[in-house]
Order: structure tokens, then sequence, then C-alpha cells
């Protein structure tokens, strides 16, 4: 509509967020006009403070509003154990397992050669240093069984070998060419539990 710019700007905001296309945006934007003015203040209120306040733990990139993440600085989880995740979101879905008593690493992205992603763009030179500060003793590879996430963690076991931790992968129960996004609580355990060494 060309009479409501500040409308289109509403729904080209909803659009930029991922899997929402024009409609979905609009739709968005019309439920906004429809909020009671408070809740909508709230609402826009509520994204400047996330972006402000919540940043990336400068140890393994999940997502905290302190110096260091809770993981990091809990020191009943047991630090020689990490498992590496592609995004902040999957080791949240892991903590929900709430088997998993080690720590993360967020790799922040897989190896594409089709896609130009090396490895270079990988968080990996400071999981080298972490294996050595902090006496990292196995890595599980937590990315998806896809073509690009078994390339990441035969990659990784590779450039890992030297540093003389033993290093595996998810197991059973993750389809190939499934996305770890999808997986149930239980088939996540099962997952983490089946690791079998790289
Ligand atoms: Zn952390």
């Amino acid at each position: 509509m060309k009479d409501l710019p500040t409308y289109t700007a509403l729904v080209d905001s909803f659009r930029k967020l991922p899997g929402i296309g024009t409609r979905s945006a609009e739709r968005m934007a019309n439920a906004v006009l429809e909020l009671r003015k408070e809740d909508a203040l709230e609402f826009a209120e509520a994204i400047q403070n996330a972006k402000t306040k919540v940043h990336k733990c400068p140890n393994c990139g999940l997502y905290t509003e302190d110096d260091l993440c809770e993981v990091c600085k809990d020191d009943t989880r047991n630090h020689e154990i990490c498992l590496v995740v592609v995004n902040p979101k999957d080791a949240i879905a892991f903590e929900a397992v709430s088997n998993f008593r080690g720590v993360y690493h967020v790799l922040g992205g897989l190896l594409s050669p089709a896609k130009g992603v090396g490895a270079e763009a990988l968080n990996i030179d400071s999981l080298k240093l972490r294996i050595k500060e902090e006496g990292i003793k196995e890595i599980i590879v937590a990315t998806s069984p896809t073509l690009e996430g078994e390339t990441t963690a035969l990659f990784l076991a590779k450039v890992l070998e030297p540093s003389g931790v033993s290093v595996s992968r998810l197991g059973y129960g993750l389809p190939a060419g499934s996305s770890l996004e999808y997986a149930d609580p239980l088939t996540l355990s099962r997952a983490l539990e089946g690791r079998r060494k790289l």
C-alpha cells in the first residue's frame, strides 16, 4: 500500500526473519497494528533489549547477558567433554535433553565449498585454544547428518588429531540428511549416547 509507508516498513522488517514470506509478514504487521499500544511498545522494547543485552559468550559462543555464559561458569559440569554445535540454537536443544553435563563450543557454520565457506570462517582456532587451556579431553561433533555436517565432522577430527583429544560424532537415531533442529529430545539423547569415534 503506497499511502502506508510505515506499514510497509514494518512488513519489510518481519520479512527479514528466516522463513517469513510477504504474506506471513503482512499477517504479523496487521497483528501488531491490532495490539494494544502498550503491548506493541513492550514488544518493540523487548527486541531492543534483546539486541543490546544478549551477546555471545566470548569463550564458547552461546548466548548470555553476562561476561561468560552459565555453562562456562558452572563448576558442576564436566569441562573435559565438549559438544561442538553449529549454532546456539542447537545447544539449547541439547540442554533440553538434560543428560548432557559437559560444555559447548559453537562453530558458527559448516564447511561448504559450494557456498564458499572455508575453515577460516568457523570458530576452530578458539576450539584448539580451549582444548589446550581448559584441558578438554573429548570432543563430540554435533552437526546434522548431511553432506556438509559429515564433511565438517571429518575435517574437525583431522585438524584436532594432533591435540590428542578423542573426537566422536553423534550416533544412531538421526536419519541421514535430516536437520538437528527438528530432532525430538529422545532422538537427541540417543544420538548423544550412541556417539561413535571418528
Ligand atoms: Zn560459554
